[in-house]
């Protein structure tokens, strides 16, 4: 056991030398490693509302708040840092981490100790939803939408609830749903045109914002 003592006694002389291997914090603030998994950031300019990150996270310490009212259709997250890990799966599965800003980030902010637990959880601003125009379920966010809609440039149009969720944004009136929905109905109506089916759903609904289910049954069990 001799060569552990002597390799001892070499970091010592070298730490006679160079000084402690501890740094002096809080006195002489410290540099995290540019990677390092602090405080996690969210920024309202870059998140969609899409909630992947409450999803991947495994301590579910971002919580998503829908709240479908009369008036308002919104959503909001709220992150618990007191119950965050730092694992990072968040950011690192977030869907606008290419962004800039992405939606949510790590810092290298690391001093988070405090006494009230009720500070340690950062909320986000409301996010309009898209709800479905058939049940009223909750769709996802409306920047979500806007978001996979530019992303997708011209195959947006592959998917209704993308390219009529579009249209709503670049400011076209419900008329233009209207005329279609009008004309779809007009149709029908000719003689000979099949019998509207049963369970509420009609076929012009297609073209409609809808939900995962009711766009299934619009689509694939109806007609
Ligand atoms: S860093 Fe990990 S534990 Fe913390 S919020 Fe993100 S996914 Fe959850
Ligand atoms: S954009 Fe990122 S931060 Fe915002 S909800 Fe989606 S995954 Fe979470």
């Amino acid at each position: 056991m001799r060569y552990p003592k002597i390799r001892e006694l070499i970091e010592a002389v070298k730490a006679l030398v160079s000084g402690p291997y501890t740094s002096k914090y809080p006195i002489k603030p410290i540099e995290p490693a540019k990677r390092f998994r602090g405080k996690l950031e969210y920024s309202n300019e870059g998140c969609i509302g899409c909630g992947a990150c409450a999803l991947v996270c495994p301590v579910r310490a971002i919580e998503m708040r829908d709240t479908v009212t009369k008036d308002k259709a919104v959503r909001r997250m709220r992150v618990h840092l007191d119950e965050c890990h730092y694992c990072g799966q968040c950011s690192a599965l977030c869907t606008t981490k290419e962004d800039m800003p992405p939606g949510i980030r790590h810092t290298t902010k690391f001093d988070l100790a405090g006494f009230d637990r009720k500070e340690m959880v950062s909320e986000t601003d409301d996010k309009e939803l898209a709800l479905c125009e058939v049940c009223g379920d909750v769709v996802t966010a409306r920047a979500h939408l806007e978001w996979l809609a530019k992303k997708l440039g011209p195959l947006a149009f592959s998917n209704p609830s993308l390219f009529i969720s579009s249209l709503k944004n670049l400011g076209f009136s419900e008329d233009v749903f209207q005329a279609v929905k009008d004309n779809l109905l007009a149709r029908r109506q000719e003689p000979g045109a099949g019998r509207e089916p049963a369970g509420g759903l009609i076929r012009s609904d297609r073209i409609k914002v809808l939900c995962s289910k009711c766009r299934r049954s619009v689509t694939i069990e109806k007609f």
